[in-house]
């Protein structure tokens, strides 16, 4: 467990930070071919970080060129999975090395708090490059069941240049549930981070070259969406596309792919996730803690948030009264404090859409919160509405806002859960192993918690049913798939007579 500082301690480490804020391609930081910059700032208060460098198709095509380069002679595509192997895990304990400014810097470029940045993002990013690393010397291909005349291989092979396209929301370990098998796989990548954070894949890219990663492997390319993204998208020369963001944007990128390469695309989108609670649930703390938890942590921004609360009549109020509890220990505040659990939202752009929503809020039944704390910052908020399409039931809101809907029973939440574009995650809570396990089938969506809130954890597959995403899964063993292709080699192995076998 990590031993957290005083806010003292993390204000001296963050004062002293050296920012990486130039593009990391072909092994090196370079600035933007055209000289432009951006400026990244600290959510929590406004203060400029850096100037970071404003990537555009120039530089994409330099970063894909340089990777395509590697991935064809082979410096790391066709090195022994052993090798592989120990510089992965050599930039896992760079990382951990580095873990506290890691974890610094995640959060004044973000805004989270440095409590989940020092307990969650910073050691799982860490974990999850470490579990992959492992894998790499451990995955066998396949012989297909062919007569004895015959022997087919079935192999797998990195798919190739691929490019990676990440979300603000948990920028290291989003950039690990990606790197991690494509690295593995012996794919060459090419980053573009979110503009808001950008700053810890640089550095994270820099303590890979340090661990031995061959130049042009790991490029990150820093910009925005339209002029990054869009032509890594369109680019001729990238096998594949794995996404992580809103459903609008993972759109397009279909539209780029079709209108390109036909590259393989992977979309991980959002999700507007029911959490069920029936009549029957035991140990009601214990819940109100998951509930609680499943929609405030990272202030909402999680694309598995538990955000709709669908409870069954007969327990609400008793429910509602431990969850207020339980929110109410969630303090707001100076996201360098480690006391603090809630910080700020990642822009003024994303506080000033979910506001919106806080508005529409104070026009229903408000249970808790409601209020903006401060510029950026908004409370805990629980608020429940009468009918299952009002717009804070329906719509993706990524804030602290948690909608509660009550239900007559199980047949009826269920109904309401699916009722639904999205299919990220769901959890339901009652002691009724039976109706747990119906439930489980019956919710449409890739990741089903029963009386817990979660993601399951490095080992098990994660990805969307419906809008919330399809092509692939992250997570456990099968993110492989998603980075390799299949290859079937076919060996004629008939006796014509005569040959080397009398
Ligand atoms: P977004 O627009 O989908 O951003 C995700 C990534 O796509 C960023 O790197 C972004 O770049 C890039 N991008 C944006 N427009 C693009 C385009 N036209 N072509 C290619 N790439 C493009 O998400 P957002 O605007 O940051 O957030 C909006 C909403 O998305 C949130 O409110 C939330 O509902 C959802 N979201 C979901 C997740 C998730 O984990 N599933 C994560 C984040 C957000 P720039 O941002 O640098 O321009
Ligand atoms: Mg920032």
């Amino acid at each position: 467990m990590t031993e957290l500082l005083t806010r003292e301690e993390y204000g001296a480490i963050a004062a002293a930070l050296e920012l990486p804020c130039n593009a990391f391609i072909d092994g090196s930081f370079r600035p933007a071919a055209s000289g432009k910059t951006f400026t990244t700032t600290n959510p929590a208060t406004g203060v400029a970080l850096g100037e970071v460098a404003a990537c555009a198709a120039e530089d994409v095509d330099l970063a894909v060129a340089k990777a395509r380069e590697a991935f064809d002679d082979g410096r790391w595509s066709r090195l022994h999975p052993g090798t592989r192997k120990e510089v992965l895990l050599r930039l896992a304990k760079l990382m951990e090395r580095n873990a506290r400014e890691l974890a610094v810097l995640e959060s004044l470029d973000s805004g989270k708090t440095i409590y989940d940045c020092e307990t969650v993002d910073v050691p799982e990013t860490i974990h999850v490059l470490r579990w992959h690393a492992e894998l790499i010397d451990k995955i066998y291909d396949q012989v297909a069941p062919t007569s004895d005349d015959h022997l087919a291989l079935v192999v797998r092979e990195a798919v190739g240049v691929v490019g990676l396209v990440l979300p603000w929301n948990f920028p290291l370990l989003m950039l690990a549930w990606k790197i991690g098998p494509a690295l593995a796989a012996g794919c060459s990548v090419v980053v573009k981070p979110a503009a808001e954070t950008s700053l810890t894949a640089l550095r994270l890219a820099e303590l890979a070259s340090e661990a031995g990663l061959p130049r042009g492997v790991l490029n990150v390319v820093t910009g925005s969406g339209s002029d990054v993204g869009e032509p890594l998208g369109r680019h001729p020369d990238v096998d594949m596309v794995s996404f992580t963001g809103s459903t609008v944007t993972g759109r397009r990128f279909l539209h780029y792919s079709a209108d390109s390469n036909l590259k393989e695309i992977v979309l991980e989108l959002g999700g507007k996730n029911p959490c069920i609670v029936l009549d029957d649930a035991e140990d009601l703390d214990a819940v109100a803690a998951h509930v609680v938890n499943g929609a405030f942590w990272n202030m909402g921004q999680n694309c598995s948030a538990a955000s709709r609360l669908i409870v069954q009549k007969g327990i609400k109020a008793r429910l509602l009264d431990r969850v207020r509890a339980h929110a109410r220990a969630w303090n707001v505040g100076d996201p360098l404090d480690p006391s603090v659990r809630v910080g700020a939202l990642v822009s003024p752009a994303h506080f000033a859409k979910v506001s919106t929503y806080l508005e529409a809020a104070r026009a229903e039944t408000l249970h808790l919160g409601g209020k903006i704390v401060a510029e950026g910052f908004i409370e805990p908020t629980i608020v429940e509405v009468s009918a299952a399409d009002n717009r804070l039931a329906a719509e993706e809101i990524f804030g602290p806002i948690l909608t509660v809907i009550e239900v007559a029973g199980f047949e009826e939440a269920i109904a309401i859960a699916n009722a639904t574009d999205y299919g990220l995650a769901a959890s339901i809570f009652t002691a009724n192993g039976k109706r747990a396990l119906r439930g489980a089938r019956m919710l449409r969506a890739g990741t089903v918690t029963v009386n817990s809130f979660g993601e399951g954890d490095i080992s098990t597959p994660f990805g969307g049913y419906k809008q919330s995403g399809f092509g692939g899964r992250d997570n456990g063993i099968h993110a492989h798939d998603q980075y390799t292709q299949l290859k079937t080699i076919w060996l004629d192995l008939t006796d014509h007579g005569g040959s080397s076998l009398d």
